[in-house]
């Protein structure tokens, strides 16, 4: 587990312990036994010189009510629910591997039919809700509220004027509502932003954090604007300056504040740069597996159970080209930055490419089996 992992992971489970609601001290000293079974099962797996990874994301569906700028999976088939079958089985699979924190994203999570069907079956692993916050209602928060396994993660960009421009007129209203009936609940949330010119001054700033720890937000995550996506043709990816400029004033907000900001993937840069295939993953809404949610290429275009997708040709030359190619500029995703790369990855592997945006380099149904 990274140690960036391995920092959020303290960081929740201690949000959850220091809860005044005895349900979610329960479940945090239930979810702290939980995490050592599962480090246990990493490390037998490392022994045995499989890959470990610490954190799943699950993409459950494609739909949202959004159309936000950045948004990296607006170019996946539009319309699509992950199949319950699938997504029990990926979340059932994930534990038997390890992987304690899997990130349920989309979409708009909170849209999938099954959504607390699913959630409630999975509680032996902390469930990370990365959503828009417009569908949270007081029955959904009651709902929630019963649910300590699972952490809301509310998408906002900036202060009010940024973050409906980039998100939709009226977007920072209905978040901002979202978060009253979360912590009405006593249930702890953080905020998600992706980081990009637009946003920059906000993010830069001090109000933004303020304005939202305020609300009750307990820790956040900042990410790369990337190239993918809507963001592909509608955003700027921050300069090398900027994500400097950007990293250092986290690292000086948390110096103050002693707040839990990631900023990802700028962090993992002091830890080895792309975890991708490594420490997380990513199954699409499509149930695709593939080794990052920004890197949409798999080993097939079918539904696959994890342990292949991990072990497959794939998986294993993203491992084995982790790190930055020598005298690399630093950024956030190389492949995204330089198709050839990604291009040679696909020659390579004969994976297939999972977004239509990136098609061109390999027709999809030439695409390799799984663990082939
Ligand atoms: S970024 Fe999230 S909220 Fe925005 S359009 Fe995409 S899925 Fe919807």
């Amino acid at each position: 587990m990274s140690q960036e992992h391995g920092r959020l992971m303290d960081h929740l489970t201690a949000l959850l312990a220091a809860s005044h609601l005895p349900v979610r001290r329960e479940a945090a000293g239930r979810l702290a036994q939980l995490e050592l079974v599962a480090e246990e099962r990493r490390l037998r797996r490392a022994d045995a010189g499989a890959p470990a990874p610490s954190l799943l994301f699950l993409s459950l569906t494609t739909r949202c009510g959004l159309a936000c700028l950045h948004c990296s999976s607006a170019e996946y088939p539009r319309g699509v629910d992950l199949a319950d079958e699938v997504a029990d089985r990926t979340l059932t699979e994930a534990e038997e591997l390890g992987i304690f924190i899997c990130g349920l994203t989309g979409g708009e999570p909170l849209l999938h039919p099954g959504f607390f069907d699913l959630v409630a079956r999975h509680d032996r692993q902390l469930l990370l809700l990365f959503t828009n916050g417009l569908l949270i209602d007081s029955e959904v928060a009651d709902r929630l509220a019963a649910l300590p396994h699972v952490l809301p993660i509310l998408g906002i960009e900036g202060t009010e004027a940024v973050n409906d421009r980039l998100r939709g007129p009226g977007a920072t209203r209905g978040v901002r509502e979202s978060m009253k009936l979360l912590r009405a609940r006593g249930i702890p949330f953080g905020f998600a932003a992706t980081a990009r010119p637009a946003n920059l001054p906000d993010l830069l700033g001090v109000q933004f954090y303020l304005e939202l720890m305020n609300a009750g937000a307990r820790f956040a995550i900042l990410l790369d604007c990337l190239p993918i996506g809507r963001a592909a043709t509608s955003c700027q990816t921050l300069a090398p300056a900027d994500r400097a400029r950007l990293s250092q004033h986290l690292a000086e907000l948390r110096r103050r504040s002693g707040a839990f900001i990631a900023y990802v993937p700028g962090d993992e840069r002091g830890e080895g740069g792309c975890q991708a295939a490594a420490d997380l993953l990513h199954v699409n809404a499509l149930g695709q597996v593939e080794p990052c949610p920004f890197l949409h290429v798999s080993a097939s275009a079918e539904p696959a159970p994890l342990e292949g997708a991990l072990c497959s040709k794939l998986f294993d030359e993203i491992r084995r080209r982790a790190g930055m190619p020598d005298g690399a500029a630093p950024v956030p995703c190389f492949y995204l930055e330089n198709r050839a790369l990604l291009g040679d990855l696909v020659e390579v592997t004969g994976a297939c490419e999972t977004d239509p945006a990136l098609r061109g380099f390999r027709p999809a149904e030439n695409a390799a089996p799984a663990g082939k």
